[in-house]
């Protein structure tokens, strides 16, 4: 099976693995904070704050910002459960809103739209999420621009998109964000097993965020409001989590983020082959880049309204070897959503998007030859209608 997607781990990532696992430190040590200023670096954020995964990232970052019960955040469908999930998690309510047609990320369209009826109905949200739907990001310009005229704060999910670019800078500076989120899962660009990473500008921010991560407890002695008996001491002043990545994950974070350069490259090269190959093919291909340039997390393909249906293409994929997936089922139809109150009918460009779509494999180390399998593949079965 040639899977959608698959991590690289080289001999110096192994390495530098085993060499913290002799080392005096196991879990979150000197390596965290290392990794920390590599990322950071990277992105051209002030601050970066590791955790064991996005989804605990992305509740650290709603709490930072003071999400609690009783606030809204908005979301689009177009992504994993986790992004709206945060905000449950946190105690508020969710709500979304629709994609764009094409780049299936959140539409600053719509959101206008919707902040225009939430004002009248006095519903706005305290936090919008957008997600970089593929790796492209949305756009933050116009996000940005609602954000300061309706009073919400944004934190963007990153996932897919380190390495990415937007206005020439990269996705995680922040500029016109509070923070953003990357996941460091095995499937995304690069991996530290499970992990996840938060960027910001805000020192406050970067704080909270690494005093949530481990149970709410500090040393600061800014911070504490007793007097210090001693070395021992620290306070807990709010509810906080174990959210802490390892010293291992760590290292083999900054090894594998030395090739981040490489991988967006190896991707990019891969999106526009298949671009290449598929022209000819009766379907939908990504849009083509701007000047923003996308990290090519997915490559999604969508099926016009006369081919076979998706289900149906998909299973004969899977039976000839072709690891596709689809990303994703529209979050507001989970069961757990509808039993919120959201149903089918809500988010129609959402959900037209997911009756089509399939995500064709795609990582750096694809050879040629598995590439032109696929297509072929594909062709052969878009042919047999
Ligand atoms: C993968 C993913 C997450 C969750 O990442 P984890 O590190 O697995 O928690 C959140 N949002 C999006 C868009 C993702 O693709």
């Amino acid at each position: 099976m040639i899977p959608y997607g698959r991590q690289e781990v080289t001999q110096d990532d192994i390495d530098a693995v085993v060499d913290v696992m002799k080392s005096d430190f196991l879990t979150q040590g000197p390596e965290v904070e290392r990794f920390e200023r590599a990322f950071a670096d990277e992105v051209q954020a002030q601050y970066a704050v590791a955790s064991n995964s996005a989804t605990s990232s992305l509740h650290l970052a709603y709490l930072a910002l003071g999400i609690g019960p009783g606030d809204i955040v908005w979301t689009p469908p177009i992504s994993f459960v986790s992004t709206a999930n945060a905000a449950r998690m946190c105690g508020a309510d969710v709500d979304f809103v629709d994609v764009d047609p094409d780049t299936q990320c959140m539409s600053a369209d719509a959101l206008r739209d919707k902040l225009i009826v939430a004002k009248s109905a006095g519903t706005l949200p305290k936090l919008v999420v957008p997600v970089h739907f593929t790796g492209r990001s949305c756009d933050m310009a116009a996000i940005s621009e609602l954000g300061g005229e309706y009073n919400f704060r944004i934190v963007e999910d990153a996932a897919h998109a380190i390495g990415a670019a937007y206005q020439s800078k990269p996705v995680g500076a922040c500029e016109y964000s509070d923070i953003a989120v990357f996941s460091l899962h095995p499937v995304k660009i690069i991996t530290t097993g499970e992990g996840g990473m938060a960027t910001t500008n805000d020192a406050d921010l970067a704080s909270r965020m690494a005093t949530l991560r481990t149970h709410g407890v500090t040393r600061d002695p800014d911070v504490v409001t007793g007097p210090i008996p001693g070395d021992w001491y620290y306070e807990q002043h709010e509810l906080g989590f174990n959210y802490r990545m390892t010293d291992m994950q760590a290292a083999l974070g900054t090894s594998q983020i030395k090739r981040l350069g490489d991988y967006i490259q190896g991707r990019r090269a891969i999106a526009a082959r298949y671009d290449k190959l598929l022209a000819e093919l009766p379907l939908f291909r990504p849009p083509v880049e701007t000047n923003d340039l996308s990290a090519w997390h997915l490559y999604v393909i969508r099926l016009t309204d006369d081919a076979i249906p998706r289900a149906q293409v998909f299973a004969e994929l899977r039976k000839r070897g072709i690891g596709v997936q689809v990303h994703y089922i529209p979050v507001h139809t989970q069961p757990y959503y509808a039993e919120l109150g959201f149903t089918s009918g809500d988010m129609p460009i959402s959900e037209d998007y997911y009756e089509r779509a399939i995500s064709l494999p795609m990582f750096p180390t694809l050879t040629k030859t598995d590439q032109d399998t696929v297509v072929e593949t594909l062709s052969d079965i878009l042919a047999s209608d």
